[in-house]
């Protein structure tokens, strides 16, 4: 009778914690694959902070805990810096998937008895935001406004198209047909080396001198989708699995910036007692997990469904991500459907700046960290200074600043110069100049 009790309880309050209680924020905490008669209870110490005491009620079998973080709206919990420490403040080991950092597995050692769930704030901190109304200057005594363009070279919108998996079809059709459209790819690659015993495809490996010669072209992008595609076993692994893939791509991009787009890919498991923020920051990745439409054809209708996303985006001013797997008849996308995609970008390549994951990445952060403040002005010029919160080494993407001129500058010329150089051009209503991502003063002037 007590046995039945208990299971009788158990599960109505487990019920009840999956019906999201609100008292946890839309967290949902579960048994993972249990039916037994331990139970838990979930309490919330504030935000992002949550703690699970367990009573085993003599239970012997392994258990795990499943927590779900909410991960869009108001309640969203910011998975990436979220970890799990027992009562004696250690970390513990924690189970997710490549590409869905909110869900949590939790295996429960013998002597845990608690555990505390929380998000912990970068080692680094958290980079500068700056406020739209910093991002532009409106002087009444010249007459000029200056912003930060949303997007370089006057675009609405921003569209990358990548590549999981280093197939060799990458290399036979994508690039090839993307260098027909002249769009910029992003490859995300698992480098290897070949393990013992499985049954993964190397091509990355078997094909190095391709794809060494892809980047000395310099029209491609690469990116982490780890080592292996196959998951850790503890923090060592992990950092191996990341660490050696993001090795490999910078020797292929020798001085270049190292900031690289990670996707851990989907189907695979990685176990470490570390938030992901610490291997991006450590290792210059950022995290490209989530948000891609998915445009392999066993999805059906993705051509439509690029359309669409395209016009949102469009109409958002937003970065559209989409990504492919292998190219060419009989596999993931046709080609037929591939160029259609990319016919449609073509249609609206005025207003859309196709770019590397990366190049899109950066110029978003630089752009929210920097501001502009007016020096001085007079009727026919302007000082300014912009400042910029990202590190040059590895946000170069140039920021691209337009300028509205008054009526009194038509028809002259006008230069902007720094310290280091000067650019001359005729004013036109809107002018834009591409400057490099680091604080500098700058005056612009009309010529007499
Ligand atoms: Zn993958």
């Amino acid at each position: 009778m007590r046995t039945i009790h208990h299971i009788l309880l158990a599960t109505v309050f487990t019920a009840a914690l999956n019906a999201q209680s609100p008292d946890l924020g839309g967290v949902k905490v579960s048994w993972e694959r249990y039916t037994g008669s331990a139970s838990f209870t979930a309490t919330s110490l504030g935000k992002f902070e949550l703690r699970v005491e367990v009573d085993r009620k003599g239970e012997t079998q392994p258990l795990t805990l499943r927590i779900a973080l909410p991960s869009t709206g108001r309640d969203a919990w910011p998975a990436n810096i979220v970890e799990v420490r027992d009562s004696a403040d250690q970390a513990m080991l924690v189970r997710r998937s490549g590409i869905e950092w909110d869900k949590l597995l939790i295996p429960l050692p013998q002597s845990v008895t608690s555990c505390v769930v929380q998000a912990v704030d970068p080692a680094g901190g958290w980079p500068q935001v700056t406020s739209e109304k910093d991002r532009v200057l409106q002087d009444a005594i010249s007459g000029v406004s200056v912003r930060i363009a949303n997007w370089p070279q006057g675009r609405t919108a921003a569209l990358s198209i990548r590549f999981d998996d280093s197939h060799p079809t990458h290399l036979s059709k994508a690039i090839p047909i993307l260098r027909e459209y002249g769009f910029k790819g992003t490859f995300m690659v698992n480098p290897g080396p070949k393990e013992p015993g499985s049954r993964q495809n190397y091509s990355f490996e078997t094909q190095h001198a391709e794809w060494e010669a892809v980047m000395k072209q310099g029209d491609m992008e690469l990116a982490n989708h780890s080592a292996h595609h196959r998951g850790a076993k503890g923090d060592e692994d992990m950092e191996r699995e990341i660490s050696g893939a993001a090795a490999a791509i910078w020797k292929l991009t020798p001085g270049k910036s190292k900031l690289t787009a990670l996707n851990l890919g989907g189907g695979t498991m990685w176990e470490t007692t570390r938030t992901l923020r610490y291997y991006l920051d450590k290792y210059h990745q950022f995290d490209a997990s989530s948000g891609s439409l998915g445009m392999d054809d066993s999805y059906g209708g993705r051509v439509e469904a690029f359309r669409k996303a395209l016009q949102t985006h469009l109409e958002r001013g937003l970065w559209c991500r989409v990504h492919y797997h292998y190219i060419g008849e009989g596999l993931s996308s046709s080609e037929a459907n591939f160029r259609s995609a990319l016919d449609i970008a073509k249609q609206h390549q005025d207003k859309l700046w196709i770019a590397g994951m990366a190049d899109i990445y950066k110029y978003q952060t630089e752009r929210s960290s920097a501001k502009l403040t007016l020096v001085k002005s007079d009727a026919n010029s302007l000082a300014f200074q912009l400042d910029c919160g990202t590190e040059a080494t590895l946000y170069d993407q140039p920021l691209t600043l337009e300028f509205t001129l008054p009526e009194s500058w038509r028809n002259r010329q006008v230069i902007l110069q720094d310290s280091k150089r000067e650019v001359v051009k005729p004013a036109d209503s809107h002018l834009r100049f591409e400057v490099p991502p680091v604080s500098s003063a700058f005056v612009i002037q009309a010529m007499p």
